[in-house]
């Protein structure tokens, strides 16, 4: 037997309903709120995501799925999202072609990460991503769908933390303050620590290990080196969501795993794993276009866990199962009749299903049963000779007679 690669998983039948269930809220939203849909390949050019994600990344640093191809071409396939949403941006010149230029993908993504409970390496992402917008009330709007996505979805006790990180007028000073801070204590930090404080000091504020964390809750905070226009969009966005009464906590550690994001970062966090996890986050992302080689456009946008998210799925959000019929065959002609009926009740929109291996009608009834089916008609013998059928409800057992030209009908006034 050939097993399913490490960190990957299939998605069963059973399962998927509740995936289908995430997505379709997703779209749904994304289409309420003017966000539409950009598919983007898997695979792409290395140096997409080490220029966009991020050399000094873990991403790039340790868990990219890279190879060289036949070609001799480097490729990797996509860890994240938005780098790709703003090659198509820019490749497609989308800011001229669409109406406004509010995207969401929808799909998997690859890190060579440690696999645990509930990480995979392959694992599906809901990204949504605004381009050109400078408002703060964008950044409320991208929070909102966020916010509105959880509660459509029946996912409990979210919180909903927010930070700005400054932008590259107010950063240097804060960096400069955050080093100086450190000072002596640096050589304790970890080695990731230690490699962060010479590429991006903030990402500091990411670090796990417990032995660093004493050192860390000492640092300063960037909401407090914030130049004047920073400060005053981030004040903006907190008014926007205030307004709509979304409660929102401050967290000066929200710095995000990336290198590119500016001012807004946010996350919504939950109960996914029996522990509070973020299900989603995001942030502004200013000079990110600029730097892939597009126009000098500001973005923002968030990414969500598809994962995450159907294991915070409350347990009644499990989709209904859809009412049924069932055909029961008795004998040659019957069965030839039944197929016929039952081509007859698809193509009328309805669900129909038949057995095609079992002859007797007990056997054809206990699947009925194991399919849940809400009615289940039989065919043959001396009623189909008078042009009828019996109708079977599963529920209650009751049985009746209805003539063959009516059953359709009949059957959808049942399942409907
Ligand atoms: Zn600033
Ligand atoms: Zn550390």
């Amino acid at each position: 037997m050939i097993a399913a690669i490490r960190g990957t998983h299939d998605i069963l039948p059973g399962e998927v309903e509740k995936w289908q269930l995430v997505e379709e809220t997703a779209r749904q939203l994304c289409a309420r709120y003017g966000y539409l849909e950009l598919r983007t390949p898997i695979i792409e050019h290395e140096e997409l995501f080490a220029k966009g994600t991020g050399e000094s990344t873990d991403i790039v640093q340790k868990e990219m799925y890279s190879f060289t191809d036949k070609g001799g071409e480097r490729v990797t396939m996509r860890p994240e999202a938005t780098p790709s949403m703003v090659r198509a941006f820019v490749e497609h010149n989308l800011e001229q072609t669409l109406p406004a230029a509010k995207l969401f993908a929808m799909g998997p993504m690859f890190r060579y990460e440690r696999p645990q409970k509930g990480r995979y390496r392959q694992f599906h992402q809901l990204d949504v991503e605004v381009f050109g917008v400078n408002d703060p009330a964008i950044d409320a709007e991208v929070i909102d769908l966020a916010w509105m996505l959880i509660a459509a979805l029946g996912i409990e006790r979210a919180e909903l933390v927010v930070n700005s990180v400054g932008c590259a007028q107010c950063r240097p000073a804060f960096q400069e303050a955050l080093l100086k801070a450190l000072g002596d204590d640096l050589p304790r930090l970890c080695e990731d620590c230690q490699r962060r404080a010479r590429t991006n000091p903030l990402r500091i504020y990411d670090c796990k290990v417990e032995a660093d964390q004493p050192i860390i809750d000492r640092l300063p905070h960037s909401i407090d080196y914030l130049c004047e226009p920073c400060a005053t969009h981030f004040r903006d966005v907190r008014a926007h969501l205030d307004a709509f009464g979304i409660p929102w906590s401050l967290s000066h550690r929200l710095v995000r795993g990336l290198d590119y994001y500016t001012r807004t970062t946010f996350e919504i966090l939950g109960q996914a794993l029996g522990a509070q996890n973020a299900l989603l986050g995001g942030g502004r992302y200013d000079g990110l276009v600029k730097d892939l080689g597009g126009p000098d456009r500001p973005g923002i946008g968030f990414a969500a866990g598809l994962e995450r998210l159907v294991l915070a799925l409350p347990a009644s959000a499990a989709p209904a199962v859809p009412a049924r019929a069932f055909v029961v065959a008795i004998g040659d002609d019957g069965r030839r009749e039944a197929l016929v009926l039952l081509r007859e009740l698809r193509a009328a929109g309805l669900a129909a299903q038949m057995e095609f291996e079992a002859k007797g009608v007990r056997a054809q009834m206990k699947r009925a049963d194991r399919l849940q089916a809400r009615v289940a008609l039989i065919v043959g013998g001396d009623e189909l000779a008078r042009g009828e059928v019996t109708l079977r409800t599963m529920a209650n057992g009751d049985q009746r007679s209805a003539p063959r030209a009516d059953i359709v009908e009949i059957v959808r006034g049942l399942l409907t």
